[in-house]
Order: C-alpha cells, then structure tokens, then sequence
C-alpha cells in the first residue's frame, strides 16, 4: 500500500502501489478532478485543458506532465549510464550534434529535405553550384 495525495484538493488515500513501470490515470474519490500516477507521485491532470484547450494548451500540458517524470531522483533510474567508449571510436570526431536545436533538426527533415532537389534553394544554402 502507498499513500497518494491528491494534487488537486489534497485529499490522502491509500492505495495499492501500481507496478513502477505503469502509469494510471483516474479521478480523485474526492473531487474528481484526474490524477496520473507514476512510481508513488501524483500528478495533477487539467482535465479542461485536455477536453477544451488548445492543440498547442494540449501539448504544454502533456509536456508538463512528461517533464515531472523525468525529475532528477526518476531520472536517474530510467536512463541508462552510456557504456563506457571502446578505444576504437576514440580518435573519431564527432561533430558536436548536441549543439544544434532539436527544432533545427526538425525543421531541416520536414522542410530542407524536400526541397533540396530544387536548384534554387540548393543554392541558397550551399551557394552557386558551377
Ligand atoms: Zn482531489
């Protein structure tokens, strides 16, 4: 059994644990308003701005919630130490991705890509072709 407190209005009630690696969601007994349970957190779930909001309300929300997840102590437990490199890659450069936005990336996939057979637009971004 663990103990959830409702995010919303507070109200405490014991519960079997769920599995660590389930999420559930269901209404608070008390108020009804929705609460995501994961690991023993209790996170709150705007029901109005799921139902009404936005796509974009929508989105900020999930990634609120997806945020709270990966606090540092939960974190740690869901990703992996990187295996140690073995000398064989170490004299490869890799160019620094980590530098470049995800939204660069992003936008270069859906956008660039297409439009790179056209002469134009090549040469906009790589200069004249001779
Ligand atoms: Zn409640």
């Amino acid at each position: 059994m663990t103990e959830v407190v409702c995010p919303h209005c507070g109200a405490s009630k014991s519960i079997v644990a769920p599995p660590p690696e389930l999420v559930v969601v269901a209404p608070c007994p008390k108020c009804g308003e929705w609460v995501l349970l994961f690991r023993k957190k209790a996170i709150a779930i705007d029901r109005n701005v799921l139902e009404n909001g936005s796509l974009q309300e929508k989105k900020a929300h999930v990634a609120d919630i997806v945020g709270t997840f990966l606090e540092p102590d939960i974190e740690a437990e869901l990703v992996k130490p990187v295996v140690e490199e073995t000398e064989q890659h170490q004299h490869e450069e890799l160019p620094r991705a980590e530098s470049i936005p995800q939204r660069e990336i992003d936008d270069f996939i859906n956008i660039d890509l297409h439009l790179i057979h056209k002469k134009n637009y090549f040469e906009r971004l790589f200069g004249k072709v001779e």
